[in-house]
């Protein structure tokens, strides 16, 4: 099936009656603009932020690729399956097109992968996934799931964190798991306009006739199987990160920007939020 490159996430959309509403409003506008892969988490505002999602996508269920997140702490086998139903009962729907483990869990991945199992084969969900997983950690859930592949691992990517195209992406790549980045802003690690990289990237901006944020998910979804999910509480925003997609940067934009931020030269361990 095809999922757009850029989607939306939906992390502190919770709030004040009037910027709830103009979360909607937000995602509404992204689904419009095609941002149709809507990302949440039962840990999002407590299950707020799925209820919103829920409010956003209500009759327009069927034009969106809808993913939640199981705690680890409910990531037992039937903690797994009632936090799904859950999901489903405040997102709205019968279900889920992928669910995922949201982080590393104490139960052991097989139990978690069985009721992931169950679950597909129950109609609850269309595919499983995990979240903030390395590749050892990748390859014990494959093998937890002996019926169904792994379709997703969603991590952490940004400009100045770009640790998982060492090992990660190209393991996912060769196993054809989609690699969805959260967070492509950065949080805090935002190239500010005055910095060398924050110029590099307004260079390659006015170039192209795009904005930064723009050049920055156009960048992050530069490599095959993967995808960004920013989050944006105002429909202006949506607007223009759905302006990130379907143009290429030009090869030696690309190479600015590798020179600007560099991935690193050395394994690194896989970072999270
Ligand atoms: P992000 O998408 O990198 O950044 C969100 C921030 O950027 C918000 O303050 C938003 O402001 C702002 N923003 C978005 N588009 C903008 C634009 N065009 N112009 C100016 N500002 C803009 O950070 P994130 O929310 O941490 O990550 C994205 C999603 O990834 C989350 O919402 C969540 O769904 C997922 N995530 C997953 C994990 C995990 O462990 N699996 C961890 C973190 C995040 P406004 O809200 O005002 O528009």
């Amino acid at each position: 099936m095809e999922v757009p490159l850029i989607g939306q996430g939906t992390w502190m959309i919770e709030g004040s009656r009037e910027s709830e509403l103009r979360a909607i409003d937000a995602i509404r506008t992204g689904l419009d603009l095609g941002l149709t892969h809507l990302d949440t988490a039962e840990m999002y505002g407590s299950g707020r932020a799925e209820e919103l999602a829920g409010k956003a996508i209500a009759r327009r269920r069927d034009q969106v690729f809808l993913v939640s997140k199981v705690l680890p702490a409910n990531a037992s086998y039937d903690g797994t399956l009632r936090a799904c139903e859950r999901s489903l009962q405040r997102l709205g729907t019968d279900h889920l097109d992928l669910y995922l483990l949201h982080w590393e869990s104490s139960y052991p991945i097989r139990e978690t992968m069985r009721a992931m199992e169950k679950l597909v084969d129950d109609g609850r969900i269309r595919f499983a996934g995990v979240s903030n997983f390395d590749v050892a950690q990748v390859k014990a859930a494959q093998a937890a799931l002996p019926h169904h592949r792994l379709a997703a691992n969603q991590v952490f990517y940004h400009l100045k964190g770009r640790g998982i195209e060492r090992k990660l992406i190209p393991y996912c790549q060769s196993q054809e798991i989609a690699v969805v980045g959260y967070t492509p802003f950065g949080r805090g690690a935002f190239p500010p306009p005055n910095s060398t990289g924050g110029k590099a990237l307004a260079s390659v901006a006015e170039r192209n006739g795009r904005t930064v944020r723009q050049v920055i998910l156009n960048f992050l979804t530069r490599l095959p199987n993967v995808f960004t999910i920013p989050k944006a509480g105002n429909p202006e925003h949506t607007r223009e990160n759905a302006g990130a997609t379907g143009w290429t940067l030009p090869e030696e934009d690309g190479a600015a920007i590798d020179r600007a931020f560099p991935a690193p030269s050395r394994d690194t361990p896989l970072a999270m939020l």
